[in-house]
């Protein structure tokens, strides 16, 4: 793999399946309207599709790895039966007021720079994309192109836009994957 490798980071939550705060059951799992068709799109468009999740809900004990595991199986299966391979997830199980400080947590850039390095991936060519402006400080900390989506929490978010701007906002991640 050369250093031209381009990614899209995708935070999970809000952007591929629906927020509903804090997912601890594969069952509640579900894609946004138009996410699958969105990431088929952008591998076409030969992005490396990496997701980079905090999931604190870990940390606080609302669920375990083994069900994060299950949930993650469960978007890798539907994907891959839609042609789709999800090349990495990083995600991050701490709480800074349960296990303390971490690298690894948004809108800290670990995940990002643990991901390049693994892959060899080029971040100005890539984007960070996500429905917070936490994705969005994670983003620019990693030197990436950044979007905010207007789904999950995202029009709530849009709303906070002050000295963090991202580069883009779109309505979903199905319009970024069309336009971009
Ligand atoms: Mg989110
Ligand atoms: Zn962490």
């Amino acid at each position: 793999m050369s250093e031209k490798t381009k990614a899209i980071f995708l935070d999970r939550d809000g952007v591929i399946n629906k927020e509903v705060s804090y997912l601890s059951n594969p069952d509640m799992f579900e894609f946004i309207e138009g996410s699958i068709e969105a990431l088929k799109i952008l591998k076409q468009k030969n992005f490396m599709l990496i997701v980079i999740t905090n999931q604190a809900g870990i940390a606080r004990g609302f669920f375990t790895e083994e069900t994060l595991m299950a949930i993650h199986n469960k978007m890798k299966k539907i994907l891959r039966n839609h042609g789709i391979d999800l090349v990495d997830i990083y995600y991050c199980p701490h709480h800074p007021d349960i296990t303390g400080p971490c690298d690894c947590r948004k809108p800290k850039p670990g995940m990002i720079i643990k991901a390049k390095l693994k892959h060899n991936i080029n971040l100005t060519k890539s984007y960070m994309i996500g429905d917070t402006l936490n994705d969005i400080k994670t983003g620019k900390a990693a030197k990436c192109k950044t979007v905010l989506v207007l789904t999950g929490y995202g029009k709530e978010e849009q709303k906070k836009i002050d000295l963090i701007k991202p580069d883009m906002i779109y309505e979903n991640l199905y319009r970024f994957a069309k336009e971009i």
